[in-house]
């Protein structure tokens, strides 16, 4: 089976879309966009996440053992594309923390974790995070389908 084939087809799993956050040891703050995260376990409470073995951010979650995944709202699509490298944000981007761990402020949810475990699989690393802290906001989820932003209308 080609890339491509298999690409288009995981690309018909809608998703919302999220910004990894982490900070290493000498205070370097880092984000990814990623929609390859879901949750794992209720007790413990863990989820997992999944990145690409070309990506900065895996070495940084190596070494920090910490991270939190911001889920978007509809608003912060700019945030997205700047976090997937696709589009500068005009304005700085600013970090809250949540037990010393940088969070995106106003996300749908911020969901703090340590380093649980680490799996390599095939080009990426899973990594399962025990959950820390969770801050919630209101507001609108952006989505990902087939390639494109969406808006999932909540009536
Ligand atoms: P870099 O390319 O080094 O950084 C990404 C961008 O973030 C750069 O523009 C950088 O300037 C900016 N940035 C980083 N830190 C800061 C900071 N502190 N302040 C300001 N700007 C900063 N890849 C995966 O591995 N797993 C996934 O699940 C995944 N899902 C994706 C879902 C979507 C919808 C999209 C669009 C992309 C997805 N990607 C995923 C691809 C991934 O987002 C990009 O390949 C990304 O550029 C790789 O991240 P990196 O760690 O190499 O970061």
């Amino acid at each position: 089976m080609d890339d491509r084939t298999f690409r288009n087809a995981m690309g018909r799993f809608a998703t919302g879309v999220t910004v990894i956050t982490t900070k290493t040891n000498d205070d370097d703050i880092h984000g990814m966009t990623a929609n390859a995260f879901m949750s794992v376990s209720l007790d413990p409470k863990l989820v997992t996440i999944s990145i690409d073995h070309r990506a900065n951010m895996l070495e940084k979650i190596n070494e920090s053992e910490q991270f939190s995944v911001n889920i978007l709202t509809y608003e912060q699509k700019e945030v997205s594309m700047h976090f997937a490298g696709q589009k500068e944000m005009e304005e700085e981007v600013k970090f809250e923390f949540v037990q010393g761990v940088p969070i995106i402020g106003g996300s749908l949810a911020s969901v703090v974790c340590d380093v649980h475990t680490s799996y390599e699989v095939g080009d990426h690393t899973l990594f399962i995070g025990e959950v820390k802290d969770i801050i919630m906001n209101d507001g609108e989820p952006l989505t990902f389908y087939s390639g494109k932003y969406g808006k999932n209308k909540i009536d």
